[in-house]
């Protein structure tokens, strides 16, 4: 399929197709452009890389989506594996490249600025490159700062974003005619759903006018709920700033008769974090998720539980993710469907919410005094530097994307598939949202872990039983 590179681009992903054996490519600036620019890859001479083995990715290297198949099903999806190319688009000398930060916090994200920076500077010597200040309208609306392996070198050690961050203005054919009135010719875009999905606009906008610019997006979201790739930057920091969070409302309530903590985690749509965060701690007797409905009274009801807990335990500790229970906050709630400066509705509190739902119902219902401990870590956790892990795979999601726009890939994002990196189309991760797997392996194990309810009823247990018997694969 190396071939591939030299059809002319008919949309954003390419898919090449052999009976069960399917590529999802990413798009190349050949495909549009009649010249096809190649130059040794500097790596060639690295003092570093000259020890590598295979010092370059293979042209035909792909990584399957699927691991566990059956003997005779077909292959499925494959990416191309990211990595250095035996041959570059751009000369280094004539590379000028530039960084953008939108949408909300992550711990990781400055590792990621500096592992760009460095990686261009020390693998490939390219020296010219552009900090974009405040998002997107930072293309039009600010000055650039310029980036050197000297300013970035401690950025890493600090949480938050160096190039600082905003909501709302994108404006592609601005963002787009300063992308070409500055000369740029590589764009690193780091940020989350609404940030790739501008990202996808700025490529396909460059590709319209035939511009050599390769737009790389370096997905963002400490929810976990990037599709495709197996984990998102910043998500094993959460976890781990999580368990303390956890712990303390543990200490709390072990402490005094009848204590109930509530933590409130991140997770607007997809309950990951509260989820390892409630395996990684065996403190919590109850984790609540946007993608499982839960109901309060009645039989199997969350109340009923938390009753049995207490009087089994004289306290017990619940984490619920910030999207839980939405419905029912916003039928109580007026604030319902404001949104954000990016049109992002804006969610309703659930934590307070419900630690007033449990202390009602204990002290007016029940006529049981409890001692409500409500624990909300979520800004402090956003705001952390990432830890050991990430720092680790900050850079390589950094490098894989240098190595991607040198290589002349646009169009692209980063990130392990089952665990090797690969380059995904951007509208891979922008079509759809991971999410939890209720009749996936890892949420059984958190109910074997907790002994919750599932809050399923008998009837879509079964339901549930059978798509489980028809899925081949579970993570
Ligand atoms: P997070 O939700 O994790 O905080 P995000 O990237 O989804 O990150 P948003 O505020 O939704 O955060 O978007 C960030 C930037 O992307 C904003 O500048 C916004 O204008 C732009 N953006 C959002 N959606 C789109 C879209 N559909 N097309 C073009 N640009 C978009
Ligand atoms: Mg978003």
């Amino acid at each position: 399929f190396s071939r591939l590179n030299r059809r002319p681009i008919a949309a954003a992903v390419q898919q090449s197709q052999n009976d069960d054996f399917v590529l999802e490519d990413v798009p190349h600036l050949t495909n549009f452009l009649p010249d096809l620019p190649s130059y040794p890859n500097p790596l060639h001479g690295s003092q570093a890389y000259s020890i590598v083995k295979n010092t370059f990715v293979s042209q035909e290297d792909v990584v399957a989506q699927n691991i566990v198949i059956r003997k005779d099903s077909p292959r499925g999806i494959h990416f191309r594996r990211a990595g250095p190319r035996e041959k570059v688009y751009f000369k280094p000398e004539e590379v000028r490249a530039c960084i953008v930060t939108c949408g909300g916090l992550c711990p990781g994200i400055n590792t990621v600025i500096r592992e760009i920076v460095c990686g261009l500077n020390n693998m490939y010597g390219v020296e010219d490159i552009l900090g974009i200040e405040e998002g997107y309208r930072g293309f039009y609306s600010k000055n650039t700062v310029r980036l050197t392996p000297k300013v970035v070198n401690h950025i890493h050690k600090r949480g938050g974003t160096f190039l600082r961050t905003s909501r709302g203005g994108h404006d592609t054919q601005k963002i787009v005619d300063n992308i070409a009135d500055r000369g740029i010719n590589q764009v690193y875009i780091i940020g989350g759903d609404g940030t790739q999905r501008g990202a996808a606009c700025i490529y396909e906008e460059a590709q319209k006018r035939g511009l050599q610019v390769a737009v790389a997006g370096i997905p963002k979201t400490i929810d976990n709920d990037i599709a495709v790739k197996d984990k998102s930057f910043g998500f094993d920091t959460a976890v781990e700033e999580a368990q303390r969070a956890i712990n303390a409302a543990h200490v709390e309530v072990e402490s005094v008769e009848n204590g109930v903590g509530i933590v409130k985690l991140m997770g607007r749509y997809s309950g990951f974090i509260a989820m390892f965060a409630t395996l990684a701690s065996r403190d919590v007797d109850c984790c609540l998720i946007p993608e499982s409905p839960f109901y309060l009274e009645g039989r199997g009801g969350l109340y009923e539980f938390l009753e049995e807990r207490l009087k089994e335990n004289g306290h017990l500790v619940i984490v619920i993710a910030e999207g839980a229970g939405q419905e029912y906050v916003a039928a109580e709630v007026s604030a319902a469907n404001e949104k954000d400066a990016s049109g992002n509705r804006l969610l309703l509190d659930v934590g307070p919410w419900l630690s007033d739902k449990i202390k009602d119902h204990f002290t007016k219902t029940r006529k049981m005094p409890i001692n409500m401990k409500y624990i909300d870590p979520t800004y402090m956790i956003r705001a952390i530097p990432s830890n050991a892990s990430d720092n680790i795979y900050c850079t390589l999601l950094a490098h894989s994307a240098v190595h991607g726009a040198m290589a002349g890939y646009t169009g692209f994002t980063v990130g392990p598939v089952n665990s090797r990196h690969a380059y995904i189309p951007i509208s891979r991760v922008t079509e759809k949202q991971k999410t939890v797997e209720l009749t996936g392996r890892m949420w059984a194990r958190l109910l074997a872990s907790t002994n919750q309810p599932s809050f399923i009823s008998s009837d879509l247990e079964e339901v549930v039983q059978d798509i489980n018997s028809m899925n081949i694969t579970s993570k």
